[in-house]
């Protein structure tokens, strides 16, 4: 059978040939890609020469390659362009790419040849990327339990069994009370204060429930407007006990002891793996390193932000006064916050748009690139496309030397799912001389071109392309030898730095000038909007940074410490949230039974890397503040030891080459407006 998917590309560079690929060329191109993954693996356990760093790293390190290729076009239609066809062959697909990455990992032949390897590594004379490639083998076998005897090989996946079943029922559990719960109202007095659009989406709810007026969830769409505007105090605490409610009702969808058993199943898993706590584990490979880094620099910022957060709370506080509220409860905190917001910058989204239509902001992204980075993008036809709306670049440097093929999707459809993200048809090597440059592409969902109107984006679309491009430069100027430390393939409270820094152009003068012209007038954006942006940016943020911290401390306080002796969940989390809550606390409301993140997503010891990514990317700002936002050695310093270098250093020192010196949290705090 002739399957495009499994022969060598023959398209411009070796772009995925979207014309030829069918949804019926998958599932076999998927079985025959996982059979020569499993025969490369074969040969290198099959080898009779002793094990070395060429004929065990490298080798499994460049096997499953045709496979990752065809993993990469497939997961990336099935985000983008997907069809019922295609998520049909995800569910039958994933359970094959799971048994065949456990194939490796339990493999005791590679592991032994991988380990012997390992032993002798600091006589090998290795590059620090091959150190960092063969360090990142060993322990993705060791994390997995290879180096246990058979009994706890046995405890290890008895315990990742239970975990996996856990965090299933704790997630079920949390979108059941969601749906658990709704707010009818038949009164049109009660509307008071809402949005159109909320108005006539609780409308549509209520239609589809057969049920008169509006009805309000406890889904974000309906449940963060719904806070935000509804006059109704009483109705708005409704809303927010219900929501903080989640979980926590004794009934038969309780998340309280599955969040204990959660707790005390990790903190044995990483016992028995040879860590002193969960934490410990995940930390282990992160930039973070320990948890006593983490808990002191989220103390740190605490002790720093909470004046500013005291000052914010108190002045919502003495708005609400006004109408009559002495004491300001948690249902009156988003109502009025948007007051106060209004009263204080008036910004309205309206009057920013016509200055950033999508193709300005295009241009302007590719201009800051070059002053940067010295990078060229020409948009090339002749790459084929997955749906005609996709934008196709070749990106080279300003000598003309190929660097990347970019593809941009910008427009929701149908088959696309929501967000915005950056992701790789190819990723990036070296082999046999050849630097194998990648292919990347980032996707949005941003407001479309009309008959009479070109695209014209919010600001928040405007940081959030910013976002996805800092990103995708990560991506295409990788420049490394193992596809495995290529490009975003870092430390996870690391992968965010190259993103978020980008971000801060959108805020400086010369960077706007350079492309945000009123669509019809070219005139320039005035400077009393950028100065506006800037402060609305900051409004809140300390109660906004406590609020983080919060979450940041409760997540470390479940995974830190022996959560053996834990009883109570209510007041464990209570006892967790003692310095960092302004509001007073409802008795029937509890965080941990609905705090997905941590109980059934991968951010366990993790929630802090949200203000850790800030922290880097203000830091790293804060150098080009200095020396200027086009200086042409900063970015040349920031690209060598960043942008380039993926994963094949640790990442502090990494930052630390850039910088001079580790990241501190004082340009965040000053950025965020809470040194004073
Ligand atoms: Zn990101």
């Amino acid at each position: 059978m002739s399957n495009p998917l499994l022969k060598k590309f023959t398209t411009y560079n070796e772009t995925a040939p979207f014309s030829q690929i069918k949804t019926k060329h998958f599932k076999p191109a998927f079985i025959e890609g996982i059979k020569n993954a499993k025969a490369e693996i074969d040969a290198i356990t099959n080898n009779t020469n002793v094990p070395t760093f060429e004929n065990t790293i490298e080798a499994l390190e460049f096997s499953g390659q045709q496979l990752n290729r065809i993993s990469s076009i497939f997961f990336n239609l099935n985000s983008a362009e997907t069809t019922d066809d295609i998520q049909q062959i995800a569910q039958e697909i994933s359970p094959l790419l799971t048994e065949f990455s456990n194939d490796i990992t339990l493999n005791e032949v590679l592991f032994k040849r991988v380990k012997l390897v390992y032993q002798i590594k600091d006589d090998l004379n290795l590059t620090p990327e091959q150190d960092m490639l063969l360090t990142n083998k060993y322990k993705s076998f060791v994390r997995n339990g290879a180096n246990l005897n058979e009994d706890q090989k046995t405890e290890l996946r008895k315990i990742d069994t239970e975990l996996s079943k856990l965090k299933l029922k704790f997630g079920e559990n949390v979108l059941a009370e969601t749906h658990d719960f709704e707010l009818h109202l038949t009164n049109k007095t009660q509307l008071s204060g809402l949005p159109e659009g909320t108005i006539e989406a609780a409308e549509l709810t209520a239609k589809q429930k057969e049920k008169d007026g509006w009805v309000f969830t406890l889904d974000y769409p309906s449940y963060v407007p719904f806070m935000t505007y509804a006059d109704d105090r009483n109705l708005r605490k409704q809303m927010a006990i219900a929501f903080g409610a989640k979980a926590f009702r004794n009934n038969k969808n309780d998340n309280q002891q599955i969040v204990l058993d959660i707790a005390n199943l990790r903190y044995k898993r990483a016992n028995l793996l040879g860590y002193k706590s969960h934490a410990h584990f995940v930390l282990e490979e992160r930039m973070a390193e320990t948890p006593e880094n983490v808990i002191s620099f989220l103390d740190d910022l605490l002790v720093k932000a909470k004046p500013a957060a005291i000052e914010e709370f108190n002045k919502i506080e003495t708005l609400a006064k006004k109408d009559g509220i002495n004491h300001l409860e948690k249902w009156d905190s988003a109502y009025y916050s948007e007051k106060l917001k209004k009263e204080l910058f008036d910004l309205e989204e309206e009057k920013l748009k016509p200055y950033f239509k999508l193709e300005n902001v295009i241009e302007g992204v590719f201009q800051i690139s070059k002053k940067l980075y010295d990078l060229q993008f020409e948009e090339i036809t002749t790459i084929e496309k997955y749906h005609e709306e996709v934008k196709t670049y070749k990106v080279t440097d300003t000598s003309g030397n190929y660097v990347a093929i970019l593809y941009a999707d910008f427009f929701p459809r149908k088959g696309k799912r929501n967000g915005a993200w950056m992701t790789s048809f190819k990723n990036q090597w070296k082999k046999d001389n050849e630097n194998s440059r990648p292919h990347i592409s980032i996707v949005c969902n941003f407001t479309k071109p009309t008959k009479t109107k070109p695209s014209l984006l919010t600001f928040n679309e405007v940081t959030t392309l910013f976002h996805e491009f800092g990103h995708a430069l990560h991506g295409m100027l990788a420049n490394t030898t193992y596809p495995s430390l290529s490009g975003t393939s870092v430390f996870w409270d690391f992968v965010e730095l190259p993103s978020q820094i980008f971000e801060n152009w959108c805020y400086q003068k010369d960077a706007l000038n350079l492309f945000a012209k009123h669509y019809e007038t070219n005139e320039l954006i005035p400077m009393e909007l950028i100065d506006k942006i800037k402060k609305s940016s900051n409004f809140l943020e300390g109660m906004q940074t406590l609020r983080q911290l919060s979450f940041g401390i409760l997540d470390m306080d479940w995974h830190s410490k022996n959560p053996s002796e834990i009883k109570n969940v209510k007041e464990f989390e209570t006892a967790s949230f003692k310095n960092t809550q302004l509001f007073s606390d409802v008795k029937e409301n509890c965080m941990s039974t609905s705090f997905s993140h941590i109980f059934q997503g991968g951010y366990s010891s993790g929630y802090y890397s949200y203000k850790w990514a800030e922290v880097l990317d203000a830091d790293a700002f804060s150098l080009f503040l200095e020396k200027g936002i086009f200086d042409k050695e900063t970015a040349l310093k920031f690209k060598a030891n960043i942008l380039e270098k993926g994963g094949t250093i640790k990442p502090m020192d990494l930052y630390t080459k850039f910088r001079g010196q580790k990241p501190t949290n004082e340009a965040l705090l000053k950025r965020a407006g809470l040194l004073k």
